[in-house]
């Protein structure tokens, strides 16, 4: 394997141990992704002594010198150098207590080291010494499970799941990353020890599924989630659209099925991981909307309100962002059906103009969620849908090029309106200016100045007020 060592870093620590008669290897992802053709982003090395010391020797050899970031805590460094990220652990043994997922830590030989990796296919490590300069040590036939495309734990899977239970959602992860397979004695650990997963906090856990939802089949890893019983725990909102109830021979159709093809779909489309996210959370209010009406069937009416208002509380529970992303993600749901309704049926501009008002700079995206959400098996229904959101979207561009709709800002603000009718802020201001965007968007005025200052002249009317002051040649 030598020649594909090819990072300048390696020959550097190769020189140092050489002079310091010390031993390290380049181990885990970074040998995984060389076998499989991968490119990977960071260099994890370990040395049989002291990881901080060799980070420090080998940053004071690079020209010009580069900064360590050193981690006391955990014995490790780290330091960047030639767009990789390259961390420093010294060979440790690690003994775990039950309840937690910090380790008790000892100095430990390379095997002790390799003991405690999650997977064969991540114990895998190259020698840096001069002498057996790219030899691999492969203690759990990694390789063959390599080429096997087999996950399986180093140690037996309840121990090394056990020890750290963040490894039952980095093996899915892997799985689904890779195309890998899982070996059936680690799927039923998980299944057996799946609650200790709560001992992990939720920013590894969502680290992970950001990493499943980035893969181009993310249905893999959730499916994968929810036959071990792991998703039960970590995401219940999801497992609960797992179900289909019938009533009077009708049936409803599973929706966490549809949910993963619709994600399945999406990430042909988009690489956007809020996208995504939206994708996976467009129907999460389906189980609490659902109701049978007799002579109608199964309906899910408000699913796209409630479950708008259920996002911020999935995402603070997660720990996930309470930002920008989650009000995006928050808006696409609530907005979801909004252009399938403008595909079933002849499509005014009014209504073209009210999407493109809501959805603002998000509308392309919008458009993307909900020709992704068309999973219906008739060909011809699909064909059809996809073919009335060609027509929207042409409508789209077009409304948008003649009235600029998508960044809308009220021609006439309140405080025209104020000097116009000598008023202080009151509840006529609110209702001027709503009815001028309702008359805009509506298309019984332009969306300008001179057009929107007639109408709040004739709205200023209805409501008793009489015009004091003459704006109309101000802009
Ligand atoms: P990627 O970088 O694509 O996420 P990776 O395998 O490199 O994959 P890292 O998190 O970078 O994963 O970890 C580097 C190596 O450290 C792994 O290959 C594995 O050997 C080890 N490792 C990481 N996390 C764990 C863990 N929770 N338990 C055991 N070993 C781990
Ligand atoms: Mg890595």
């Amino acid at each position: 394997m030598k020649e594909h060592l090819t990072h300048p870093v390696f020959n550097i620590i190769s020189e140092i141990i050489e002079k310091d008669n010390l031993k390290a290897f380049v181990i885990g992802g970074f040998v995984r992704d060389l076998f499989l053709n991968r490119q990977s982003k960071d260099i994890d090395i370990v040395v049989v002594g002291s990881g901080i010391d060799l980070a420090k020797k080998v940053a004071s050899r690079i020209k010009p010198e580069v900064n360590i970031s050193v981690f006391k805590a955990f014995g490790t460094a780290m330091l960047k150098f030639n767009n990789f990220e390259i961390e420093f652990v010294g060979a440790r043994k690690e003994s775990y207590r039950l309840n937690s997922r910090k380790p008790i830590v000892e100095d430990g030989s390379l095997e002790d080291d390799q003991n405690r990796r999650d997977f064969t296919i991540n114990a895998l490590a190259l020698s840096l010494n001069k002498k057996t300069y790219g030899k691999l040590n492969d203690p759990f036939n990694g390789l063959s499970d390599l080429n096997n495309k087999i996950i399986r734990t180093p140690l037996e899977p309840e121990q090394t799941f056990s020890d750290d239970p963040l490894r039952m959602i980095r093996g899915i992860r892997f799985a689904t990353q890779l195309g890998f397979t899982i070996v059936p004695e680690a799927i039923e650990a998980i299944k057996n020890i799946k609650e200790r997963i709560k001992i992990v906090s939720s920013e590894r856990i969502v680290d992970e599924l950001n990493k499943i939802l980035l893969t181009d089949k993310p249905s893999v890893g959730l499916k994968l989630l929810e036959e071990t019983g792991l998703l039960e725990i970590i995401f219940p909102e999801l497992t609960a659209l797992n179900n289909v109830e019938t009533i009077n021979n009708q049936s409803h159709k599973n929706n966490f099925y549809h949910t993963l093809e619709v994600v399945d779909q999406i990430c042909k489309n988009t690489d956007k991981l809020w996208l995504r996210w939206a994708a996976l959370l467009h129907d999460i209010a389906k189980p609490a909307t659902k109701k049978y009406v007799p002579n109608i069937g199964w309906t899910f009416h408000g699913h796209e309100f409630i479950g708008a208002k259920m996002i911020p509380g999935i995402f603070k529970r997660l720990k996930m962002p309470m930002n920008e992303k989650m009000n995006y993600v928050r808006k696409m749901v609530l907005l979801h059906l909004r252009p399938i309704i403008l595909a079933e049926d002849i499509v005014s501009d009014s209504a073209v103009r009210r999407l493109l008002f809501d959805a603002g700079d998000d509308i392309e995206d919008l458009m993307t969620l909900a020709e992704a959400d068309i999973t219906s098996k008739n060909i011809k229904k699909v064909n059809k849908y996809l073919n009335n959101f060609k027509i929207v979207r042409k409508k789209l561009k077009d409304i948008e090029e003649k009235d600029a709709i998508r960044n809308f800002q009220p021609p006439v603000t309140g405080e025209v309106i104020m000097k116009v009718f000598e008023l202080k802020p009151s509840r006529e201001i609110g209702i001027i200016k709503d009815a001028i965007k309702d008359a805009i968007l509506d298309g019984i005025v332009k969306n300008n100045f001179k057009e929107a200052y007639e109408y709040m002249l004739q709205k200023g009317k209805e409501l008793g007020l009489t015009a004091k002051n003459d704006l109309s040649k101000s802009i």
